[in-house]
């Protein structure tokens, strides 16, 4: 059982011990998104493969049950697995991170990972301020913080902190070139609050408010033209792919729905904020 949806947008994390949810992880055909940048997640968990010429960059390897379809994805598209030179994660939740072990064990890539994510990848879940999480821990070998770069075979990703959902969530940026064009792409951590999430007085995240509000302010702040996240579902992913047909237009070229989820996202923190701050802490 999770506690996961919030107003119809997905938060996650499982509540129990090596929760695992099979619902969230059944096969979709990968696809190329623009350019080099492919889906490669689940039905419900999204997981992203960046390719170049030196190597690939998977996003999210999901949980360890993921990892076998994540390749299958990547091998479909005509890629080798075992040429993924870096893992990153949205943040350090188990339907995003806890495939890390395994998908390091199998490719020999480096993890990295933005600094107030690094504890929690390394204990196996273990020491969030919400859950109690458990899978296979994973070491980090590169601690990442606000703003720094990951650079491979002439693509670079930009780790934003977007914190509050986890103290490390992570959103990537990059810019991609496609027949012409240049595009910038974002890839959502997570903007939020959970179930549970105690905004007020958390002893566990004192500062977890003001971590929402540094979100989003950067959400607010980057540029984008091709609208992605941690799930699907934060840029209705399967409408999209309904429209998605070759020659077309790209449907994830969504500017203006960027803008209305971040709002919308926005609107529900400062709602539920209120509520907290009216009725205590939260009881639910
Ligand atoms: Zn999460």
């Amino acid at each position: 059982m999770r506690i996961c949806l919030l107003a119809g947008y997905v938060a996650c994390a499982g509540i129990l011990l090596g929760d695992f949810t099979p619902k969230w992880n059944q096969p979709i055909p990968p696809y190329r998104v623009s350019s080099n940048l492919y889906y490669v997640g689940t039905n419900y968990l999204a997981s992203f493969l960046i390719t170049t010429p030196q190597g690939h960059i998977l996003i999210n390897p999901d949980y360890e049950e993921s990892v076998p379809l994540i390749r299958a994805s990547v091998e479909k598209l005509g890629f080798h697995f075992s040429d993924i030179k870096i893992i990153l994660i949205s943040h350090a939740h188990d339907d995003h991170a806890a495939g890390s072990a395994l998908a390091k064990k199998l490719t020999g890539a480096k993890l990295m990972v933005m600094d107030g994510d690094v504890d929690e990848m390394e204990k196996g879940g273990a020491g969030d301020f919400q859950y109690r999480q458990h899978w296979t821990p994973a070491k980090v070998d590169r601690i990442l913080h606000d703003g720094d770069n990951v650079t491979l075979g002439g693509t670079t990703l930009v780790a934003h902190l977007t914190p509050g959902h986890t103290k490390g969530c992570t959103t990537w940026t990059t810019e991609i070139l496609d027949r012409g064009h240049l595009y910038h792409v974002v890839i959502v951590g997570s903007p939020n609050v959970n179930s549970g999430y105690q905004l007020i007085g958390n002893s566990k995240y004192p500062g977890i408010a003001a971590d929402y509000e540094k979100t989003f302010r950067v959400l607010a702040s980057l540029p984008c033209d091709i609208f992605l996240g941690a799930h699907g579902v934060y840029y209705d992913m399967d409408d999209k792919l309904k429209k998605l047909q070759p020659g077309g237009s790209n449907p994830f070229i969504d500017p203006e729905g960027y803008r209305a989820y971040v709002a919308e996202r926005e609107q529900a923190f400062r709602a539920e904020l209120a509520t907290q701050k009216e009725h205590g802490p939260v009881s639910r």
